[in-house]
């Protein structure tokens, strides 16, 4: 017998509407050599897509999230059950860096 699970999600969209501006004061960045999909070089995991609560977050392997939406709740860091999130301070992070380190200014 098939399951089927079903993820209540609202649909991302491109528009103003939710778009953070500059209020954000910290960001998600990954360690991809840390996260499980990428470990295991397939679709695995994607934990941090389900739980984030603006949809920002895109699969992948890793994923990656947008920036333009992220509101810097920290719940994709979390959820990951591999430590492959850390929340960075906005003032230490490049413009658009999510899946590099913090640069330190
Ligand atoms: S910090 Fe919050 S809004 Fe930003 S990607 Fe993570 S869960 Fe989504
Ligand atoms: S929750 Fe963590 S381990 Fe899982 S896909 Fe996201 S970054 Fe990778």
């Amino acid at each position: 017998m098939t399951r089927h699970i079903e993820i209540a999600q609202s649909t991302p969209s491109v528009g103003e509407g939710g778009r953070t501006g500059d209020w954000r004061s910290s960001r998600p960045v990954f360690e991809p050599s840390a996260c499980l999909a990428v470990k295991q070089g397939k679709l695995a995991c994607q934990i941090c897509w389900a739980y984030c609560p603006d949809v920002c977050i895109a699969q992948g392997i890793p994923p990656t999230v947008d920036l333009e939406y992220c509101k810097g709740c920290g719940i994709c860091a979390q959820v990951c059950p591999a430590g492959a999130i850390s929340m960075q301070p906005e003032s230490a992070c490049d413009e658009a860096a999510t899946n590099v380190p913090p640069t330190n200014k």
